[in-house]
């Protein structure tokens, strides 16, 4: 099947129309890609264009990556059955896993995807605590089960949701560009403060409403927040309170675990040494496009767990085959030397976008660390602005330029990088440069309407005259 065509693009596009959920969204609604193969950091479509991939967060050490392949038809080829049997794949990965974590998360459970990785997290927070409620960010995604729906603002104050439930929590995201306390009237160490105060108000909430909290969910980093970078000191704070109110922390790394940020393997352990959670999710990376994740936790939340009799079985979770593929992608970050990669490509990639920063007025903010990098666009500096309409005009060209990138956060208007580590320096060239073209255009687009209108004003003020709206991303489609 590997790259062979079956069917014509219109074909494949109006058979996916009639048989998958209407819900089920293609990126690049109005000509969707079709991609048939991918290798390294570039995905080709049909017609064997290639295309820059910018967001694919999930084939961490790049497309098709040959020794991951290789291990996953090994083992295939020999054997795969539910971990109700012993193998060595299985122990052998937890042992090399959880050697990269604070000795204290010493104890795995295997699953097949983040959404159920947070969802055992809740169960195991909420046996273990004898608590409730969950405290979660603004604007998070945790997954697509019922249980994560109803924490995840993301999803349940948006179309379709409905609220949240009572026994949920929510804290404003520490955005320290575009939150509720921000850098224009706090230091970092006050705005660490402050979020961190917020949690502690609501568990204060929590215990007067149903005696405790059970666990506190977050992301290191928030990624669909619109790549947030907590203030340091945030977590260091956050866990301390959440712990004296009877709660567990965890620690979400669906998107950013695995070395993602370069100077560590896990995006919490840049808060600090001594920020430890107490059960960390894996997802996305793990497998490198395999789906293979898990939950790593303490002995004691562990024990409590299997104190109550029930047994935990799932039938995929840890398979052979799985372990493998995830065993081959640690083989591939320590030795393609990955997370020094992402500190070099990451830094040089922030010096660029901030020297974009300098030259384009629509760049308000430059934020992230290795290979998770936001870009967020303002209207107005002064006033930060979202350029929603921007950063989607922006992704549409250059998709037509193949380069694909993607837009989040509350308003959409953070560009977001978050390529395979295996990023290259051409390929930074190639995307900084793009940007930089783009903008210039947009910008010099922008002038002609603004020229336009002011000889339309010297000539003649009449209500005929055009109404230029400076920043309408309409204005600019037309122009450029
Ligand atoms: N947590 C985070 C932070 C995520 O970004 C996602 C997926 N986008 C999930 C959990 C859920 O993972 P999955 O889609 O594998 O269920």
């Amino acid at each position: 099947m590997a790259d062979t065509q079956k069917l014509r693009k219109q074909e494949t596009l109006a058979l996916r129309k009639k048989h998958i959920g209407p819900s089920c969204k293609l990126f690049f609604k109005g000509d969707p890609l079709k991609i048939v193969r991918a290798s390294g950091c570039y995905m080709y479509d049909e017609e064997g264009r290639r295309y820059l991939d910018c967001i694919n967060n999930v084939c961490h050490v790049g497309h098709c990556h040959p020794h991951v392949v290789s291990a996953a038809m090994q083992q295939m080829a020999v054997l795969n059955t539910n971990c109700r049997f012993l193998h060595d794949n299985l122990v052998l990965y937890a042992e090399r896993l959880t050697s990269l974590f604070p000795d204290k998360l010493s104890v795995c459970y295997f699953v097949n995807s983040g959404s159920e990785a947070n969802d055992l997290a809740i169960r195991l927070a909420r046996t273990h605590t004898g608590h409730r409620d969950v405290i979660t960010l603004d604007h998070a995604y945790h997954g697509h089960v019922t249980s994560l729906i109803d924490i995840s603002p993301y999803k349940f104050n948006h179309p379709g949701g409905e609220g949240k439930p009572d026994w949920v929590h929510v804290a404003p995201v520490a955005d320290i560009y575009r939150g509720k306390y921000t850098d224009k009237n706090y230091t970092l160490e006050e705005l660490a403060t402050k979020y961190a105060d917020e949690v502690r108000m609501l568990c204060e909430e929590a215990t007067e409403r149903s005696g405790g909290v059970s666990i506190f969910f977050a992301e290191s980093m928030q990624s669909c927040g619109g790549q947030i970078v907590f203030p340091p000191g945030y977590l260091r704070q956050v866990y301390k309170h959440v712990h004296a109110a009877g709660g567990v922390c965890l620690a979400d790394e669906v998107q950013v675990g695995f070395g993602r940020v370069g100077s560590h393997m896990w995006a919490f352990q840049t808060q600090g040494e001594d920020v430890v959670p107490d059960i960390v999710t894996l997802g996305k990376p793990m497998g490198n496009g395999h789906p293979v994740s898990a939950v790593i936790t303490t002995r004691e939340i562990a024990e409590n767990f299997g104190a109550t009799g029930m047994e935990y079985f799932n039938t995929f979770g840890g398979n052979p085959v799985s372990a493998a593929v995830a065993n081959a992608v640690l083989d591939v970050i320590e030795n393609e030397k990955l997370m020094e990669h992402a500190v070099m490509m990451g830094s040089y990639l922030k010096k660029e976008f901030n020297r974009l920063k300098e030259k384009h007025m629509m760049i308000g903010d430059v934020r992230g660390q290795g290979m998770f990098l936001g870009i967020d666009l303002v209207k107005d500096r002064e006033t930060r602005e979202p350029a929603t309409a921007e950063a989607a005009f922006i992704n549409k060209r250059l998709k037509e330029q193949y380069v694909l990138l993607s837009a989040d956060g509350p308003y959409r208007n953070v560009l977001k990088f978050k390529s395979p580590l295996v990023f290259s320096m051409d390929d930074a060239k190639e995307l900084v440069d793009k940007l930089d073209k783009l903008m210039t255009e947009m910008e010099m687009a922008e002038k002609t309407v603004l020229d336009k209108a002011s000889v339309n004003e010297s000539v003649s003020i009449s209500s005929q005259q055009p109404q230029i709206n400076r920043k309408s991303p309409s204005e600019i489609q037309v122009k450029v």
